[in-house]
């Protein structure tokens, strides 16, 4: 019985339909807007967990939660060696793959893109040259174009808290959006925050990609360090005849570039939308795309292979590796001698009569936490000094003064003596210093 169902089931024909892109052909699209949330993500979540922040009511940078002077020279230069390198390593390797794939410019530019065509149509598109946008006749509507405007401001005024976020603690920026009296913030911070959504909505409702185009000075950084072995779209030009009335790629292509010539100094900023709109053409008919990525010499022939193109790359990085080892080691040496708290003495005065001798106590806190220390004095006997407090409490970053008077009935000679501080997380700082009694 089961053989003449097994034998029934077997004779009927069976059509495998396509899924879409075909099996194994990259997709990059949806890992291009998971990069480019990530990255929004982080350029807020950076300065928020102090990683990294400029803190201009003390002139300081913050690194990693805590101040830095210059004395922490080797922590802050070693971090900018490091990203440096690695950023010429990323160049010389991806090119402008930061542009498409986390810079914010170009992800908000993207976002304006769909949102005009969602609400305006497909056509709508912002063109410089004098040209009006194509809107389409049944969302030509004012309650479109009110929606348009209204999540453009949105956009605007959310997006330029960002650079905020960059001078100020998070309570502090709470305070400017919720309008609380705040003495940390700077008078005229409504005027500045004014100019940055009015930069941020010029740019999304007009600049959009042209900035990216012609306007990008970073872009231009980047150009400087891609070579010919640098990532970029290939074209299989021995399948051009399929390319016959078909420019779904240049379409795709926000950049507007056409994708199947792309030159070393161009505009591409390698999204991967022209290989995605390929492969999604030619999965339907079963084949796969005529454009890909590729590392490798730009030769209208053949690619070389892995090796030498692997050779060629890692023949670059010979001048970068050093400088990435050296930013390591002094970025590591600079965390391991950090000095979360400084503590410095100096002498205040001496009176005529010789009646006390009075020092200044310095003490101050490189961390935006609560802190407390305790202040002694060794080498001096107990009662011949004392101290205006011997304990110290601060909320935040800040500096500390103490009085130090040695009272006139210490003995004649010189007064070797130590000046400690140690807080309560465990830092033990000293000052030595002497006093010579005639
Ligand atoms: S989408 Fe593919 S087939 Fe169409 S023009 Fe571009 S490369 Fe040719
Ligand atoms: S050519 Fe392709 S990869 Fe380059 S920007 Fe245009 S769509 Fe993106």
């Amino acid at each position: 019985m089961s053989s003449v169902i097994n034998k029934t089931l077997s004779s009927i024909p069976v059509k495998v339909v396509g899924t879409g892109a075909k099996k194994g052909a990259p997709n990059f699209r949806w890992k291009r807007r998971t990069v480019q949330i990530v990255f929004l993500l982080l350029l807020v979540l950076i300065p928020v967990s102090g990683l990294f922040r400029i803190d201009p009511e003390n002139g300081a940078l913050v690194v990693l939660g805590w101040q830095i002077w210059f004395s922490d020279f080797f922590l802050v230069s070693g971090l900018w060696i490091m990203l440096a390198s690695g950023l010429v390593v990323l160049y010389s390797v991806a090119g402008t793959v930061f542009c498409g794939w986390a810079c914010p410019q170009n992800s908000l530019a993207e976002w304006a893109n769909h949102m005009t065509r969602r609400l305006l149509g497909k056509r709508a598109e912002v063109s410089l040259n004098g040209e009006a946008p194509i809107v389409s006749a049944g969302k030509n509507k004012i309650i479109n174009w009110i929606l348009l405007g209204f999540s453009f401001l949105s956009a605007s005024m959310l997006f330029a808290l960002v650079p905020l976020l960059y001078f100020y603690p998070p309570e502090v920026v709470w305070s400017f959006i919720t309008f609380r009296p705040d003495s940390r913030l700077a008078g005229s911070l409504y005027w500045i925050y004014s100019v940055w959504v009015m930069i941020i909505l010029l740019d999304i409702s007009v600049l959009r990609h042209f900035w990216c185009r012609f306007a990008c000075v970073y872009k231009v950084w980047q150009h400087s360090f891609k070579t010919r072995e640098t990532l970029h779209v290939v074209y299989d030009a021995s399948r051009a005849s399929e390319c016959e009335k078909c420019n779904y790629c240049v379409t795709t292509c926000f950049i507007k570039l056409d994708p199947r010539k792309t030159e070393i100094y161009d505009s591409c900023i390698n999204c991967g939308d022209c290989i995605d709109a390929c492969n999604s053409l030619k999965a339907k008919k079963g084949s796969t795309g005529l454009l890909r990525f590729e590392l490798g010499q730009r030769e209208s022939g053949k690619l070389r292979n892995f090796r030498d193109n692997s050779m060629s790359l890692l023949s670059r990085f010979g001048w970068t590796m050093p400088f990435a080892a050296l930013g390591s080691v002094m970025f590591a040496w600079g965390v391991w001698s950090y000095q979360p708290y400084h503590l410095a003495v100096g002498y205040m005065s001496a009176n005529h009569n010789q009646s006390a001798r009075k020092y200044r106590v310095e003490i101050s806190s490189k961390r935006y936490r609560p802190a407390e220390l305790k202040l002694a004095v060794e080498g001096l006997p107990q009662n011949d000094y004392t101290l205006s407090t011997s304990k110290i409490d601060f909320n935040t970053v800040g500096r500390q003064s103490v009085t130090l008077s040695i009272l006139p009935k210490l003995q004649h000679g010189l007064h070797p003596f130590v000046v400690v501080a140690r807080s309560k997380d465990g830092w033990i700082g000293r000052f030595d210093t002497q006093l010579f009694v005639e």
